[in-house]
């Protein structure tokens, strides 16, 4: 089950393969001690399900304070968490508070396998409408043409049973409804969280990365058609971690 991470300039994506070795330090699972990651706030230890090295160049983030990101997940917590990655090996939880947890989706293991992973790019193109009917939850489709549109609504048709009686108006168009409705490759819905950091006044939070493509072979959620999904707000780099139904 590959993640996938997101780059916005340019547009850009990048997929893993779990197993396979390369030049650089990415993991996913292992024991979050085992890096000397100690978590701040954190009533219960978040779980580690990447770790990536951010010397690699394939990795569309800017973080110039920080040689390896972790993406966490609270499976000890509710549904969704937010987290800020002080340093390589510290991770202050911010939400939820202390009240709010014990309500854990599943018996999750202390920690996951430890794998190596690599990443490779992958094409996509913002003016292209296969590519970016495939990524319109995550990178819209403002950039396609006149001509392009028409081939992502025929596309759209193929792909979802959303009709023009799904607006919520008579006037809705068809690509109305697609350009408000439709959002692959989230199953629900595009994400929109807010930064849970108290301390920013900024809230433009985009997605970074998606664990998707669920098998029956899942590695964190086991039985599970659920997708991994986590934000990073552009103000203050926290990110928010949360899940969708796949
Ligand atoms: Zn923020």
């Amino acid at each position: 089950m590959p993640i996938s991470l997101f780059g916005y300039d340019p547009k850009s994506r990048v997929e893993d393969s779990i197993g396979s070795a390369c030049n650089f330090k990415h993991t996913f699972g292992g024991n979050a001690d085992d890096f000397g990651i100690r978590y701040t706030d954190a009533p219960l230890p978040l779980h580690l399900v990447y770790r990536l090295d951010l010397s690699d160049p394939l990795i569309p983030l800017d973080l110039p304070n920080l040689s390896f990101l972790s993406l966490l997940y609270c499976f000890n917590y509710d549904s969704t968490c937010c987290y800020q990655v002080i340093s390589d090996t510290e991770v202050r939880l911010i939400t939820p508070g202390e009240q709010e947890c014990f309500f854990p989706p599943w018996e999750a293991p202390e920690a996951f396998s430890l794998e190596k992973t690599s990443f490779s790019a992958k094409r996509y193109d913002p003016t292209r409408a296969d590519d970016v009917m495939d990524w319109k939850g995550v990178y819209g489709w403002d950039e396609l043409s006149e001509d392009q549109r028409k081939i992502a609504l025929d596309l759209a048709s193929e792909r979802t049973f959303l009709t023009r009686e799904d607006g919520p108006d008579d006037d809705w168009t068809y690509a109305d409804v697609i350009r408000s409705m439709y959002h692959p490759p989230f199953s629900q819905s595009r994400p929109y969280h807010s930064c849970g950091n108290p301390d920013c006044n900024d809230d433009r939070l985009r997605v970074i990365a998606l664990q998707h493509n669920v098998v029956s072979a899942e590695l964190i959620w086991p039985g599970k058609h659920i997708q991994t999904i986590w934000e990073m707000c552009e103000g203050c780099q926290c990110i928010v971690a949360s899940n969708q139904c796949g």
